[in-house]
């Protein structure tokens, strides 16, 4: 079995595989989280973004309390929404997300987009995510990268937070905040799937030590269930799952492809944070690190490759395009 975890430039253990809690819904995220340590997860993703860290914290706070694990054994990893980039609503939400938790500490904080919106009170928020009224407008702020970075920074030395990162970040951006940083940038969270390669970008961050995780690593599963403007470019794209390579590595080692799609990325040491709601896909989800495909077989995976990205402000937001990716 290979390494179950990664170092990261922190000096902390990340695991390769974790839960991921988007679209969890609040009222299960507690019985969900729970069950999923009982099945031997660790890791769990979440973000302000996904409304349910505070249920997400009841879960292991009951799971450490039933002695199934020790709050050192457990590793979570939250958000920085858009709306928070100013330097005194950094350490602000950062503040009220730990409290949320209820776990003393939060185990890695990423900057969930390298874009700023205008600041909403979160006492008084009514939209999720992007929107800022009925109408869904949204609104960008000019608040640096750097500005940002160096708040999260206070929220590692302030002791909130044991280590740091990005998501959906790119290369200049990246090579940016390592001209300046601090603390360590230890983790760069991407979509990555055989449909959204970014090789060069998964070179950047590993040649300077960077733990990449991938985001949606099913591909096109994750947005079919959303609305249309999310789904759209899903709709008509065959499943990973489907694919002939996949399914006839899947048959060869006797896994799922769905495990091949997780071992695909964790062999190359990127970490994985797939999402289910249901029990015995958690597990076969976990059990993922017992076999080593040929480095042709990855190749042959390699090759799906489409630069198709789901998740692209630029994209889902029609009337007020972000175009981060471009
Ligand atoms: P995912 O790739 O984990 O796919 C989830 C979908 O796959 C669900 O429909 C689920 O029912 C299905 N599924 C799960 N296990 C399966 C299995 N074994 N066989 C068949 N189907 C299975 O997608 P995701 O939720 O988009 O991504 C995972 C996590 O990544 C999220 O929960 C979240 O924590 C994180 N994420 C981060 C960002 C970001 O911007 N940083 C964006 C998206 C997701």
């Amino acid at each position: 079995m290979s390494k179950s975890t990664v170092t990261l430039p922190s000096g902390k253990e990340m695991p390769l595989v974790g839960f991921g809690l988007w679209k969890v819904p609040k009222e299960t995220a507690a019985y969900t989280v729970y069950n999923a340590i009982k099945s031997g997860y660790r890791l769990f993703d979440g973000a302000y973004d996904y409304q349910n860290e505070k249920e997400a914290g009841e879960g292991i706070r009951r799971a450490i309390a039933d002695g199934l694990v020790t709050r050192e054994e457990i590793f979570i990893t939250t958000k920085l929404w858009n709306n928070y980039h100013r330097r005194g609503h950094v350490l602000e939400m950062a503040r009220r997300q730990n409290e949320s938790w209820g776990l003393g500490y939060i185990d890695l904080f990423l900057m969930h987009f390298p874009c700023a919106l205008k600041y909403i009170d979160p006492a008084i928020r009514q939209y999720p995510a992007w929107w800022m009224d009925d109408a869904g407008t949204v609104q960008t702020d000019k608040v640096p990268i750097r500005e940002t970075w160096e708040a999260m920074e206070e929220v590692v030395d302030n002791g909130i937070a044991r280590s740091i990162g990005v998501s959906n970040f790119q290369a200049q951006s990246i090579y940016d905040i390592l001209t300046y940083a601090r603390h360590p940038l230890s983790s760069l969270q991407i979509e990555h799937h055989p449909y959204l390669v970014q090789s060069e970008l998964v070179k950047v961050a590993q040649e300077n030590r960077i733990a990449v995780t991938a985001y949606s690593s099913f591909g096109p599963q994750s947005f079919v269930e959303l609305p249309a403007q999310f789904s759209a470019k899903a709709k008509d794209i065959q499943l990973l799952f489907d694919t002939e390579c996949v399914r006839v590595i899947a048959k060869k080692y006797n896994v799922t492809p769905a495990q091949v799609l997780l071992r695909w990325a964790t062999q190359r040491n990127v970490a994985v944070i797939p999402k289910s709601n249901n029990q015995a896909r958690l597990a076969e989800n976990l059990d993922i690190l017992g076999f080593d495909m040929t480095s042709e077989e990855i190749g042959s995976i390699s090759a799906l490759d489409k630069g198709l990205r789901f998740n692209d402000p630029g994209y889902y937001l029609p009337n007020h395009q972000i175009r981060i990716f471009a």
